[in-house]
C-alpha cells in the first residue's frame, strides 16, 4: 500500500453502526407515539426507506424526498392518522442522540492520526443528525472534519461531492487520497469518479471483484494493513 495524504472515510456501517442507532431511534419515536416497535409495521418501514435509498443512489429523487415522504408511506399503508413529515422531524431527534462507534473505528483513526494522515468523514446523509453523531462518537478527536451531503450541496457517488470536498481539504494529489467505505454504490463507484484510491468494508468477503483498489472485511483489518505495509514503520501502535 502506498502512502496516503487523506483518507475520507464513510459515516454509516463504516465509522458509526448506523444499524443500532437507527434501532434505537425507531423505537424510542414510536413508542413515544404508541406505535408498535417491531413486526410487520417496522418491517414496513424498512422496505420503504430502503426502497427511496436505492432511487437516492441511483439519482432518480432528492434526499428531501425520502425525509419528507417515508412516514407518510408508511402510515398512509396501516391507516395511521399522523404527520409523518413531522414524525420525521421527532425520530432525526433521537437518532442524533445515539452514537456507536463499528468495532476498530478509534483504533484506526487514532493509527491514522499518529502517522500523519489527515482524516475526514465523508458521508451522505441530513447535516444535524450526522454532525452531532460524529461529535458524539468521540470520532471529532481524530479526524481533520465532517462532510455531509445536504451542506456540500451534491451526494456519493457524485463527482461533484468529491471536488468539492478535496478542494475543502486543501486540494491534496488524487493519487494520494483514499475513500473508505461499505457501499459499492455509493462509496467506491464515487470515488472511481473521482479519481481516488477505494477500499470496500465487505464484512462477508463473499462478493465477487469489482472496482474497488483495496477489499477489507473490517476497518481492523485496514489498519493492520496501514502498519505493515504502507512503509510508516511498525513502531506506531494504537496507544497514544
Ligand atoms: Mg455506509
Amino acid at each position: 500500500m502506498k502512502r496516503y495524504e487523506v483518507v475520507l472515510l464513510d459515516a454509516d456501517q463504516t465509522l458509526l453502526d448506523f444499524r443500532r442507532s437507527e434501532a434505537d431511534a425507531l423505537q424510542a419515536a414510536f413508542e413515544q407515539n404508541g406505535l408498535p416497535a417491531d413486526g410487520e409495521f417496522l418491517a414496513a418501514y424498512h422496505r420503504i426507506n430502503d426502497g427511496l435509498w436505492a432511487r437516492d443512489n441511483r439519482g432518480e429523487i432528492a434526499q428531501r424526498e425520502i425525509t419528507d415522504t417515508r412516514f407518510v408511506r408508511l402510515f398512509s399503508a396501516f391507516g395511521i392518522d399522523l404527520d409523518g413529515r413531522a414524525f420525521n422531524d421527532v425520530y432525526l431527534d433521537h437518532l442524533s442522540r445515539f452514537a456507536y462507534t463499528m468495532p476498530g473505528a478509534i483504533e484506526f483513526c487514532r493509527t491514522l492520526r499518529e502517522m500523519g494522515v489527515r482524516q475526514y468523514v465523508a458521508t451522505n446523509g441530513i447535516a444535524r443528525v450526522q454532525k452531532s453523531r460524529y461529535k458524539r462518537s468521540g470520532l471529532d478527536a481524530y479526524m481533520q472534519g465532517i462532510f455531509v451531503s445536504e451542506e456540500v450541496g451534491a451526494g456519493k457517488p457524485d463527482k461533484l461531492f468529491f471536488d468539492r470536498v478535496l478542494h475543502e481539504a486543501g486540494d491534496p494529489p488524487r493519487k494520494k487520497v483514499l475513500m473508505v467505505g461499505d457501499s459499492r454504490a455509493a462509496d467506491i463507484a464515487g470515488g472511481v469518479r473521482a479519481g481516488i484510491d477505494t477500499c470496500w468494508i465487505d464484512p462477508d468477503g463473499t462478493a465477487e471483484n469489482g472496482a474497488e483498489t483495496y477489499r477489507v472485511r473490517s476497518l481492523a483489518q485496514l489498519r493492520t494493513i496501514f502498519l505493515t505495509e504502507a512503509g510508516y514503520g511498525t513502531d506506531i501502535t494504537a496507544n497514544p
